[in-house]
């Protein structure tokens, strides 16, 4: 701890990666950013090299993920309090943290380093304070400093704060888990990240082909593939006959392809930005089916042009696609949702959804399916599908349709299932869960019309 106090009246000289996640963190906390677009945006036009790459990165991620637990050490320390601090010193104490606590990063370093970036960006004033709170924090290990929130006998408010939740999230899987330790491993498997997953596409690529290339076959997908490079180096990504793509979300659309296997004509009706349209299509491709998909956003709908060859997509609100005039066999409904089930993937939407988010959602959801079935033929498949566990969102709906169309029953998906995922059903429907399958936590419910 030889550089405390940091020596006063030298010229502040922050670092390039420091100084590009601190201005990434405060974009995404302060002005709605999305960390998953905003960091490759950057490492793309910066000359960083992989070492500064690989630490920006973790940086923003890791702090964003971590900032509950960070904010709970800091309110302790801190002679303000904490929810009145600015927000620009918050951000970077938090940055700080996250180097102290979590990353190998000398204790010195980690220090000084973000006292520079505070100087050059907030002032020496702000400078001092953000050294003082560096010195606290740093003063204890983080074992230590969670000691007294893992004695709490709450089991919720002590998991939100060690694992970096807000509390609703830990009650929502505590409530579909009914099990401490499983909400536990879901919650470290949240703030572990996930390497990326190919995904090979029928009729273009094939999982043989990405492992090959160095990838290791998924457990459960017959088309995907994890990879430890950037999936950008390898000319099948680059050339669009391979994707990137989440195991869960590859299942979501094999499982569903097959169930609905003998349907002439397959809708996504919420298809953006293209990952299950792109596998879904090339499924139905090889098979002679016809496909169709629909998106509500400009952007996403030629995002989802770009990947699925031939078929067309319509940019239009699927609550009105009936006003097309079309039916068809089968319709995958992968409606907006929380997103709980991809938290690992994103690190800041833990912070961003809130409960009051759930009940529009819940609403748009059974819209979405009401319009979904409303042009569904006789005889034809209906997926809902989410990328959240959330049990409102999901076996709460599936109940609520059942009840609402009795013309509609489940689909018993178990023969569609592979090999190890047979335990993976919630009340019939496919519920991954990312700590057991190492996936995101999707879930799909398969409905069929009566002929
Ligand atoms: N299936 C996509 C995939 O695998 O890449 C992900 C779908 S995402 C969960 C939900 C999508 O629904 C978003 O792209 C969103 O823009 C779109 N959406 C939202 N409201 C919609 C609406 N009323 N009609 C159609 N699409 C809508």
């Amino acid at each position: 701890m030889s550089n405390f106090p940091p020596k006063k009246f030298t010229k502040p000289r922050p670092d390039a990666p420091r100084l590009l996640a601190y201005d990434i963190i405060c974009e995404v906390n302060r002005r709605n950013g999305y960390s998953n677009l905003l960091l490759p945006q950057a490492l793309t036009s910066s000359t960083m090299d992989e070492r500064d790459r690989a630490f920006t990165t973790e940086l923003v991620y890791g702090t964003l993920r971590m900032q509950g637990l960070y904010d709970h050490i800091f309110s302790q320390i801190s002679d303000r309090a904490w929810n009145q601090v600015d927000d620009d010193i918050v951000d970077l104490a938090r940055m700080g943290a996250h180097q102290i606590f979590a990353m190998r990063t000398p204790l010195h370093a980690a220090v000084s380093a973000t006292v520079d970036v505070a100087r050059k960006q907030l002032g020496e004033s702000k400078g001092s304070f953000i050294n003082a709170l560096m010195r606290k924090a740093s003063a204890q290990e983080l074992d230590q400093w969670l000691e007294p929130v893992r004695a709490m006998s709450d089991n919720v408010a002590r998991l939100a704060i060690e694992y970096s939740h807000p509390e609703w999230i830990v009650s929502a899987y505590l409530d579909l888990l009914k099990d401490v330790d499983l909400v536990e491993a879901e919650l470290r498997s949240n703030n572990t990240p996930a390497k990326p997953t190919l995904v090979s596409w029928p009729g273009a690529s094939t999982q043989a082909e990405l492992i090959e290339l160095g990838a290791i076959a998924t457990e459960f997908s017959p088309y995907g593939a994890r990879f430890d490079g950037a999936p950008g180096s390898l000319e099948l990504i680059r050339h669009r006959k391979a994707g990137v793509q989440d195991e869960g979300s590859q299942l979501v659309a094999d499982i569903f392809a097959k169930i609905s296997s003998s349907a002439a004509t397959t809708l996504d009706l919420c298809a953006g930005p293209g990952g299950k349209a792109a596998l879904l299509s090339h499924i139905c491709e090889v098979s002679g089916r016809d496909f169709v998909a629909n998106e509500i956003s400009e952007p996403r709908a030629k995002l989802v042009k770009n990947v699925i060859g031939k078929f067309g997509v319509i940019t239009g609100d699927g609550r009105e696609i009936a006003s097309h005039g079309r039916t068809f066999d089968a319709i995958l409904a992968d409606v907006p949702c929380t997103g709980l089930g991809a938290l690992r993937r994103r690190p800041e939407v833990r912070w961003r959804r809130t409960l009051k988010d759930l009940a529009p959602l819940l609403q748009l959801q059974m819209e979405l399916s009401d319009a979904a079935i409303s042009v569904l033929n006789p005889g034809g498949f209906f997926g809902y599908a989410t990328c959240s566990p959330h049990f409102a969102e999901t076996t709460g709906q599936v109940r609520q349709i059942l009840k609402k169309y009795p013309e509609l029953s489940l689909v018993d998906i178990s023969s569609a299932l592979p090999t190890g995922l047979s335990e993976a059903l919630r009340e019939g429907s496919l519920s991954l869960w990312g700590h057991r399958h190492n996936t995101d936590s999707m879930f799909l419910a398969i409905f069929q019309k009566a002929n």
